[in-house]
Formats: structure tokens, sequence, C-alpha cells
């Protein structure tokens, strides 16, 4: 790998995650305000026993929805982020600063740049 190479997988990388966060947000927002007036819209028309078994469901549902979202960002952006040819440790964070600037892998010392 060039430092070239790296330098532009680090870059698909970060847009992958800003892109990733955003849709995220525009997903999990307003679901999240689209539950609250489902809630607030079913205080008026359930039973509170059925109301609490309907919120709680929904509100489960919700949380699934959005742990699920997150793992899959996180795993996409994973697999752009650039990684060390000999022990294949993922560079992100410090080994991603300790790469910029020693050029080596924090892990396990070998070159990184040809
Ligand atoms: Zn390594």
């Amino acid at each position: 790998m060039t430092r070239d190479e790296f330098d532009r997988q680090r870059a698909i990388a970060a847009g992958a995650e800003k892109w990733q966060s955003r849709l995220l947000a525009a997903i999990v927002v307003p679901l999240g305000f689209a539950q609250l007036f489902f809630i607030k819209w079913l205080d008026t028309h359930a039973a509170s026993t059925k109301r609490l078994k309907i919120e709680g469901a929904l509100f489960l549902a919700y949380m699934a929805l959005v742990i699920f979202l997150i793992w899959r960002m996180v795993s996409a952006v994973k697999k752009m982020r650039p990684t060390c040819p000999k022990c294949r440790a993922a560079l992100k964070g410090m080994s991603e600063r300790m790469a910029v600037a020693t050029g080596k892998c924090d892990h396990c010392g070998a070159e990184l740049f040809s």
C-alpha cells in the first residue's frame, strides 16, 4: 500500500462514516418523534392496560431498529477502514494517527507504505 492509497482509503472511510451517521439521524429522529406523537394519540384512544403493552412493544421495536442501524453503520465503516497488511489490525483512532505519523503499524510494527 502506498501512502496515497492509505490516504484515499481513510478519506473513503471518513466519508462513509459521515454519510452513514446522517442516514442514521434521518431515520432515527423522525421515527422517535413519530413514536411520541403516536403515544400522545394513544393516550386518548386506548385503555390504559392495552396502551402500556402497545407503547412497550413500540419502544422495544424502536430500540431494536436503532441498535440494528448503529451496528450496520459501524460494520460498514469498519470494512472501509485501512488495515495493516501484515497483522490485519484495523487502523483507526490512535492507530490511524500513529500510522500517519510514523508509517508503521502500532500493533506489529510493520512498515505500512511501500
Ligand atoms: Zn500490523
